[in-house]
């Protein structure tokens, strides 16, 4: 199994923001050094750093989830999530059409949608009475 190094931390908690978006999309990583680094931050330079590892086949998708992460930092302010028929909502600023209810969550894409659909509908929901539109 050969790996590559595709981003390198110099503290323990930088990798927070690449977990578990890695671990959403199935990516299997590894973190050489952390333990290591983790008990002592002041070896991090002498070692150089943490580094996130792919599988060699992991790369290229691995490499775009990285650019993608350090592009759209909103990723990070968690909000609200609910989950619609195994589908991820999103809390948003809307207003219902039908009940005028403010309990609107906007449909979220995965990492990878955003890459190849990048233009897709995303519809809206409505947490109090489900009803469900798209936005144009
Ligand atoms: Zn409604």
């Amino acid at each position: 199994m050969n790996l590559v190094t595709i981003k390198t931390f110099f503290y323990d908690h930088e990798t927070i923001l690449y977990e578990p978006t890695f671990q959403a999309e199935g990516i299997d990583y590894f973190l050489k050094d952390q333990k290591t680094i983790a008990i002592d931050p002041l070896v991090s330079n002498a070692i150089g750093g943490i580094k996130l590892q792919v599988r060699e086949e992991d790369e290229d998708r691995a490499r775009a989830l990285v650019a993608l992460i350090e592009a759209n930092n909103s990723y990070s302010e968690l909000g609200t999530v609910i989950s619609v028929n195994g589908q991820k909502y999103e809390k948003t600023l809307d207003e219902c059409p039908k009940c005028h209810s403010e309990e609107i969550y906007l449909y979220k894409q995965s990492f990878f949608e955003g890459l190849f659909k990048p233009f897709a509908k995303k519809p809206r929901y409505c947490n109090n009475c489900q009803h469900t539109w798209n936005v144009s």
